[in-house]
């Protein structure tokens, strides 16, 4: 088990209690209106969490990646749709800049997630090309000093509240991953068409959009990184950004298994507690290793790359178990609820079906398998 320091332990305990006085309470409300917590972003934003892992001199605490999933879990447990907004600011908004801009590429783009009502948006994903994002299409054309980007992304979180973009374009003739390049877009910039957010099974109150770009003219230095190198690079964030779905995932287990043991002892039947029965007994027994495997995996992915090691692989397997793990133990929550479970009145069914979505964004339990084996092949 890892050893928190002091000011990881202060930091867990500050959002556990932000998460339960302001956010948990608000989960439902914003899941059934399907509606952007803005409140909960704002409470973020006010204690210092939304920028977590931006260094200090950007405006940020300098998170390391142990305390910054440590906090995604803790939201999570309290509204998955918050941690997912949070994780795609940081994993994949602020992330790409921090780790590929240049000083004078941080300085000039980070105020755009540190202004007010900033956040940051990853766009990679296409109507085409989702597990393969070597086969995207959008285009990025070179004219004088700017570049001009064309193209559609799908399923785009944060894009409907975004002050900036990631995008991955096609820039060069180079086939598959070697055309490909990662810029900086402003929101504002003339010719960017974010669609109405998506209706969807959970996380509702995050919204993930399809967008358009056209004709949208950039500055020649908004190119992120090296030219052409824009999908090992998104490869890189992504494994770092796999560590927070492992923790997001954990914590949505977390509430499950709580809400689940508190009713277990409360709910009678046959004249006692259902907890009493050794048939919950064991469902209980399996929530909590599934739970405790899920933050060993990604705490030991997030200790690899603390200690600078390779930590692709450990990042995908906590990403693969931790999200099944939350499909396996919210399911098993509702069946402690019994008939409540299905109904709204309690919150596992809101668990089950923001659960799901883990085992897919970020890439799906069968590319993580593909990667893990790969990795494995490597060794
Ligand atoms: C709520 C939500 C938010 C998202 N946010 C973002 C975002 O912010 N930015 C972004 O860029 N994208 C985002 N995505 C997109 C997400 O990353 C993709 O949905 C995901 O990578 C899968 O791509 P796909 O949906 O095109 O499925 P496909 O790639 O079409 O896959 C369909 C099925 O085929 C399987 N499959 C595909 N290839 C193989 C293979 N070689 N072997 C075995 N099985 C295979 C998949 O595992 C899956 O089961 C988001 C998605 C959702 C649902």
């Amino acid at each position: 088990m890892y050893k928190f320091s002091e000011e990881q332990e202060l930091i867990r305990s500050t959002i556990r209690d932000i998460v339960n006085d302001q956010i948990k309470p608000r989960a439902k409300m914003y899941d059934e209106e399907e509606r952007f917590p803005t409140e909960n972003i704002k409470d973020l934003r006010d204690n210092g969490f939304l920028h977590l892992t931006l260094p200090e001199e950007y405006g940020g605490i300098g998170a390391d990646i142990m305390t910054y999933a440590t906090v995604t879990e803790e939201i999570a447990r309290g509204c998955a749709s918050t941690a997912t907004i949070f994780a795609g600011n940081n994993s994949l908004g602020i992330s790409p800049i921090m780790m590929f801009g240049t000083e004078e590429q941080k300085e000039r783009l980070i105020p755009y997630f540190t202004k007010e009502e900033g956040l940051g948006a990853f766009a990679l994903s296409e109507p085409h090309a989702g597990s393969d994002p070597a086969s995207l299409s959008t285009r990025a054309k070179k004219d004088g000093d700017e570049w001009v980007i064309n193209g559609s992304k799908f399923y785009i979180t944060n894009a409907a509240e975004a002050s900036i973009f990631i995008v991955f374009a096609r820039s060069n003739d180079q086939p598959g991953h070697k055309g490909i390049s990662m810029f900086a877009v402003p929101a504002d910039t003339p010719g960017i068409t974010v669609m109405p957010p998506e209706k969807k099974m959970g996380i509702k109150a995050s919204v993930t959009s399809a967008m358009t770009f056209e004709d949208v003219r950039i500055p020649a230095d908004n190119l992120i990184g090296q030219e052409g190198k824009g999908l090992s690079q998104a490869l890189s964030i992504l494994d770092k950004g796999r560590i927070a779905v492992a923790a997001q995932a954990t914590g949505i287990s977390q509430a499950a298994y709580e809400d689940s043991l508190k009713y277990a002892q409360e709910r009678v039947q046959f004249g006692k507690p259902i907890i009493s029965f050794q048939g919950i007994q064991m469902m209980i027994a399996e929530m909590a290793t599934k739970i405790n495997a899920s933050r060993l995996l990604y705490q030991n992915a997030a200790v690899l790359q603390m200690e600078g090691k390779r930590f692709t692989q450990a990042a995908a397997m906590a990403k693969l178990f931790a999200s099944e793990a939350a499909t396996a133990v919210t399911h098993k929550a509702i069946q402690i609820h019994g008939g409540g479970g299905f109904l709204k009145d309690f919150e596992v069914e809101r668990y089950y079906r923001d659960a799901r979505v883990t085992e897919i964004y970020e890439g799906t339990s069968e590319v993580m398998k593909m990667v893990i084996s790969r990795e494995a092949l490597k060794m």
